[in-house]
């Protein structure tokens, strides 16, 4: 399957590549060459909205900034291509940190705003700054020189095409990576990427600054292939146009990035030519019809929902019979088919191909000799010990107030190593609180925290983390679009030490890393046994298994303190043992657990400890048999039933 893919790709742009000696028309080679560049700005783009899912209003600008650093470099210094590429790809990545500021604050409609305003903002300084610009009178520049060979059309276009399929390893092999399983767990789950070490904060900026990075080589590639840039051409239309394309083609695959730039910069020349939209408005109906009549004939679609998009591209066909002139009608047009394929194609057209042909996305390729070496000992090498000090965790006189709720009001905790302590309590007793507080996503109001003799509070999440608190979620937080597999390698991020340079050239370090992670978190799985779905999608395991996954990623750190919270709720009677097995073996390793349950039989036989709150206050504390007969718990469970 890899390898056909890879077959056709180079058949594919070997043709793309011979396209300048069959055709001599100069037009056909420049909208070419348009697609390429364009495409490099999605391949960027699409890491911000389709790895991390934020939304960018902001690559136009990018681009802009890209093109006018190369327009500016050759005008005023000369500067030949190999200087002012890397230059133009350095300027614009560090605008790319500047627009990721507010995404670290905002996000939605309201990053869209701000990115928005970046955009126009670049828009009005390229218009200002005539010094450096020549404001709206542009700036002119010829094809640039190389190897001291000055460079025709047709040699240009073979530079755009070895850049674009640069951009494309790259960018492939960053989203293969723990780097790109970092962006796309933001999507999942910023909360969980947090808790499993990789920095929210930091990745959000590493993707907008390789995604600028990539707008600003696409940029001064489009200055070289237009040989005039002006200010106007970056605008609100332009970003929106890249948008589309992302949502057209489909997120997260390179060839939707390749098919929506095609379909960008031709659509606007096919609604300016009426005879060629009638044909293509043709062979679009017949398409869609094909493809509804095989899809209710499988039973995929009901009739019903088949009919609107059959009657629409035959409606669509008709008119544009009836129509005499394309003109007027062009903008109305394009409205509809952005429309129609943001209803119908919400997986854009490599997505609805996908699914049409039950192909699934590739997924990582496994090495079963390495996993059969790792194999046995899943958590054998964690970095706990039993050695150092008794008690590992102390929490004392913890208060966390949200408005007038005291939700942790008083609390103490101490927590001896390697022992499973328990925390329960009635629904809103701050149980789960207490964990947020432990884990950095919520600062204390007042009280102190030590872990392994270092104060937790006012550390990040992923800073905590990484010092060896893991934890699991009440409400499961896993990385719905990843597989079970993926999942498990964020939770392994920290053990890869490679950089964007490594996992470019795949150097032996990058490749140590990887198969060691890949087999390590194979490993994992088979030990809460999910061996038989690594590579299903998270979001369709079934509840109770999406738990135990929660606990093989929280494993993968290599926790001294693992939290637990609720791990039982929503299992069925057979998973529960095997989630009580699992505990034991977690537990005879050296790591250390807390563990919030409201099945009393499972805390009654796995911890040593349990504490009780009530209102946010610890009511009482000790062996678990001593625990549940004391009057004061029994009285609060029965009150909290009670109410
Ligand atoms: P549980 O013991 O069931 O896990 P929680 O710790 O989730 O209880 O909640 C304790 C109390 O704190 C509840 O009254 C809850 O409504 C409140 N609470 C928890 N998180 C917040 C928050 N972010 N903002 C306001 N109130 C909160
Ligand atoms: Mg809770």
């Amino acid at each position: 399957m890899n390898k056909r893919i890879v077959l056709i790709s180079i058949v594919g742009f070997a043709l793309v590549g011979l396209l300048p000696m069959a055709v001599h028309n100069p037009y056909y080679i420049h909208l070419v060459e348009t697609i390429m560049i364009y495409a490099i700005v999605l391949f960027g783009l699409d890491i911000v909205v389709g790895y991390t899912g934020q939304v960018s209003l902001g690559h136009a600008g990018l681009f802009g900034i890209g093109a006018y650093a190369a327009g500016v470099l050759v005008m005023k210094f000369g500067a030949p291509l190999w200087v002012a590429l890397p230059a133009a790809i350095a300027v614009t990545a560090g605008f790319g940190a500047l627009l990721a500021l507010p995404a670290l604050r905002v996000t939605g409609p309201y990053l869209a705003m701000v990115t928005l305003a970046f955009g126009t903002i670049i828009q009005i300084l390229i218009n200002e700054m005539t010094f450096l610009t020549e404001g709206p009178l542009g700036i002119k520049l010829a094809k640039p020189e190389l190897f001291g060979a000055k460079l025709g059309e047709r040699e240009f276009y073979w530079v755009v095409l070895a850049m674009l399929l640069l951009s494309l390893v790259v960018v492939h092999r960053i989203l293969r990576s723990h780097l790109g399983r970092a962006f796309e767990a933001l999507r999942g789950s910023p909360v969980a990427s947090d808790c499993m070490g990789v920095s929210v904060y930091r990745y959000k900026v590493y993707a907008f600054v390789v995604s600028a990075g990539l707008a600003g080589l696409a940029g001064s590639l489009y200055a070289y292939s237009e040989q005039y840039i002006s200010p106007n051409t970056y605008n609100f239309e332009l970003t929106v146009s890249f948008l589309l394309a992302i949502i057209m083609g489909g997120r997260k695959t390179r060839t939707g990035a390749l098919l929506g730039a095609t379909i960008v910069v031709l659509l606007p020349k096919l609604l300016d030519d009426l005879e060629m939209f009638r044909y293509v408005a043709v062979g679009v109906a017949v398409l869609v019809t094909l493809g509804a009549l095989v899809s209710v004939r499988r039973g995929k679609t009901a009739w019903r929902s088949a009919a609107v998009p059959v009657l629409g591209s035959i409606g669509l066909a008709a008119v544009s019979f009836v129509l005499q002139t394309m003109t007027d009608w062009r903008l109305s047009i394009f409205g509809l088919i952005t429309l129609f394929v943001v209803y119908y194609l919400q997986d854009g057209i490599v997505g609805f191909v996908r699914n049409a042909l039950n192909l699934k996305p590739p997924v990582n390729q496994v090495d079963e000799a390495q996993v059969e070496l790792m194999r046995g000992d899943a958590i054998a090498n964690a970095k706990s010990s039993a050695n150092g000090p008794e008690v590992l965790l102390t929490a004392s006189h913890v208060l966390m107030q949200f408005g007038g709720l005291k939700a942790l009001n008083d609390v103490d905790l101490q927590v001896k190593r390697g022992t499973v302590h328990g925390l329960i309590g009635p629904n809103g007793s701050g149980k789960s609180t207490m964990m947020n507080v432990l884990t950095g996503i919520y600062v204390p109001t007042a009280g102190e925290i030590s872990f392994a003799g270092r104060s937790v509070v006012g550390r990040t999440s992923s800073d905590i983390a990484l010092s060896g608190i893991a934890r699991t979620f009440q409400n499961v937080q896993l990385f719905g679009e990843m597989t079970a597999l993926q999942n498990v390698m964020v939770g392994l991020h920290h053990s890869f030490a490679s950089n964007l340079l490594d996992v470019s050239l795949h150097t032996p370090r990058y490749q140590r890393e990887d198969a060691a992670a890949t087999a390590r978190a194979l490993s994992l799985l088979q030990f809460v046994g999910l061996s038989d779905m690594a590579n299903e999608e998270a979001r369709n395991l079934p509840y109770g298994k999406q738990r135990l996954l929660e606990i093989a990623r929280a494993l993968a750190l290599d926790p001294q303190l693992l939290l637990l919270d609720e791990p039982a709720a929503g299992l069925t009677a057979p998973d529960i043992k095997e989630l009580v097995a699992i505990i034991g073996k977690i537990r005879e390793h050296g790591i250390t657990l807390i563990l919030i349950e409201h099945h009393m039989d499972v805390v009654m036989s796995v911890c040593d400890t349990v504490s009780v709150l009530d209102f946010g206050q610890k009511i009482a504390e000790g062996k678990p048999a001593a625990v549940q007969a004391d009057p004061k718990v029994i009285e609060a469970y029965l009150g909290g039933q009670a109410a």
